[in-house]
């Protein structure tokens, strides 16, 4: 206790001195009573990183909040001091590039021990309402454990990420997409409230109907205008479990036909269309038994080279239907009239069958076994793109077929979305067509690897991606975007920037939340920090 109640100290002493705090430095000390603020070398490393492992910036203090009101005493903090300091949320750090990283300032854990091991309170559990069908759930918590509480009621969210190890925050911050998002939107179309901490240290509640101006710059706003610490999710009554499918196309122009085709029957009665429509290209032998792709194997071995590949790519056609007891019996008959409206090729389709929440949890498999090789904790220099849908003929023959070269080293994904339903009131940016694609590098450097699997060689093949859709006029907006010069940043958001950067100065006018996304300067630094 006494050593760290040391530590505390010397965190206070060295935000005051490095920032110039004009708060009382007994009101910062409260932040630290019970060790919320925290200088411990293992949270300091933790805050330093992210998943991408491919920018470090160490913080001043990492803070771990009991509640929403901590959280707004730390910025009410930031924002009255002399010089400032800034204050960045971070989810699980699953981000690519720092964005939840804080130079000279503090990140807050929202995810995680979050104050466990060091014997706070916790933030609320979820709090579902069977009446209304919504589920109340802290800022931080990951959906695994959102859909785990769902569940126990027989209800689940709608719309998901591939990948459940994710804050709420963190998602609600970018946009959330899955196979689901064609049907029911992105994430950030299935919110019903939020509480946000602003940049001014306000916790205000906000909806469609109360602060919408606040709700709808914090959804899909990279954490630009203020700090969710509470989200309110409608729910659906959550189905038992679910057919997956497989199946395979040499045709890149059949293969996106019949993509567009499933994701136009959204209106459709739920028997008349899949449940989730995804794909994945597949430029060489190795890639089909990847993390992804464990579905294929060992029970169903697949070689590309038995499909007739053309120009060494193939595309795969991903579909599920939900089900549960009351539907099982026609399941098979429902699948079929849509299967056989596709142009797939006919021998090469691939079937299973599981609950649920193992098709939801599918990519957590993938990453224990990839954690048990060493293989999880690597470089991972990914870009995920949107692709309007009249540019992704240009895109396959430019870039699959052309600089990938027939490799890759991870999955590629590729499904459209239909635009209307993205709320375009909310800070997200999408192509300005009525269906577009999202297309997903998800890559891993590897250094013992040959050339084309290190970071720099990788990192290289993302610059010419992009470089080739500048020079082709691929009008794509990067999804999970990284800019690093403010000019990039008003080209990203386009006819938004004027909003977003008006939504900026009421909100944060210090510009001291989210500096690791590099789209403002704090107010109390007239250059980008150094590590930037
Ligand atoms: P962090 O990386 O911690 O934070 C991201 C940004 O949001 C930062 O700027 C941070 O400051 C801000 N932020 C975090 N919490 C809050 C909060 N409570 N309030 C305000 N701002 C906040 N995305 C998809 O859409 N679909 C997918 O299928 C998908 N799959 C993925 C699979 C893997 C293995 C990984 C690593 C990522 C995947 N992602 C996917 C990307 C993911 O959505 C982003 O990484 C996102 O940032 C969420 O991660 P996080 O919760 O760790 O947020």
């Amino acid at each position: 206790m006494a050593t760290t109640r040391l530590l505390l100290t010397f965190a206070i002493y060295r935000l005051i001195v490095t920032v110039g705090l004009t708060v009382e430095p007994t009101e910062l000390l409260r932040l630290g009573v019970g060790g919320q603020l925290s200088v411990d070398p293992a949270d300091m490393e933790t805050a330093s990183l992210d998943f991408g492992m491919m920018s470090r910036t160490e913080p001043l203090a990492v803070f771990h909040p009991a509640s929403a009101e901590d959280i707004a005493r730390l910025i009410r903090a930031a924002y009255g001091s002399a010089r400032g300091f800034t204050v960045s949320a971070r989810g699980h750090g699953h981000s690519i590039n720092g964005q939840a990283q804080a130079a000279k300032g503090v990140v807050i854990e929202m995810s995680g021990s979050r104050g466990r091991q060091l014997g706070l309170g916790k933030p609320a559990l979820p709090r579902v309402s069977e009446e209304e069908s919504y589920v109340d759930v802290w800022g931080g918590e990951l959906w695994i454990d959102v859909l785990r509480a769902t569940l126990e009621h027989g209800l689940a969210p709608k719309s998901w990420t591939d990948y459940l190890y994710l804050s709420v925050g963190g998602t609600l911050s970018n946009a959330g997409i899955s196979g689901q998002a064609f049907n029911h939107g992105p994430q950030i179309s299935n919110v019903y409230e939020l509480d946000v901490v602003t940049g001014k240290g306000e916790l205000l509640t906000c909806s469609e109907k109360q602060n919408s101006a606040l709700f709808h710059a914090v959804l899909g706003g990279l954490g630009q205008f203020g700090i969710i610490t509470r989200a309110r999710i409608p729910l659906e009554r959550s189905p038992q479990r679910v057919r997956w499918i497989r199946a395979l196309y040499s045709n890149f122009s059949a293969f996106t036909k019949d993509q567009e085709f499933l994701i136009s029957l959204h209106a459709h009665p739920a028997a008349q269309k899949f449940d989730y429509v995804e794909g994945f290209v597949i430029v060489d032998d190795g890639l089909i038994n990847n993390w992804r792709s464990s579905f294929f194997s060992p029970r169903n071995p697949v070689k590309i080279t038995s499909f007739n590949a053309n120009g060494g790519v193939l595309y795969c056609l991903e579909v599920t239907k939900n089900y549960d007891d009351s539907s099982a019996a026609r399941i098979d008959q429902e699948i079929e009239a849509l299967l056989e409206k596709l142009d797939f090729i006919p021998t090469s389709v691939f079937t299973t069958d599981l609950p649920y929440v193992d098709f939801l949890d599918r990519v957590h498999k993938n990453e224990l076994k990839l954690r048990s090789k060493g293989l999880w904790d690597v470089p991972h220099p990914w870009l995920n793109l949107f692709v309007p849908k009249s540019s992704i003929a240009d895109f396959d023959n430019g870039v699959f077929k052309g600089i990938l070269g027939n490799k890759t080293s991870g999955p590629i994904l590729i499904y459209p979305m239909n635009r209307d339903k993205w709320d375009q009131r909310t800070s997200v940016v999408t192509p300005d067509e009525d269906v577009f694609y999202l297309v997903a590098f998800l890559r891993s450097a590897l250094d013992n690897g040959d050339e084309t699997q290190k970071l720099e060689y990788l990192t290289q093949q993302n610059r010419r991606i992009l470089k080739f859709c500048e020079d082709a006029g691929i009008r794509m907006k990067q999804y999970l975007p990284h800019h690093t010069a403010q000019q990039d940043w008003v080209d990203h958001f386009g006819d938004k920037w004027e909003r977003f950067h008006h939504k900026k100065l009421e909100f944060d006018p210090r510009r001291i939340l989210a500096t690791g996304q590099r789209i403002f300067n704090p107010s109390f630094t007239t250059q980008l920090a150094s590590t930037w």
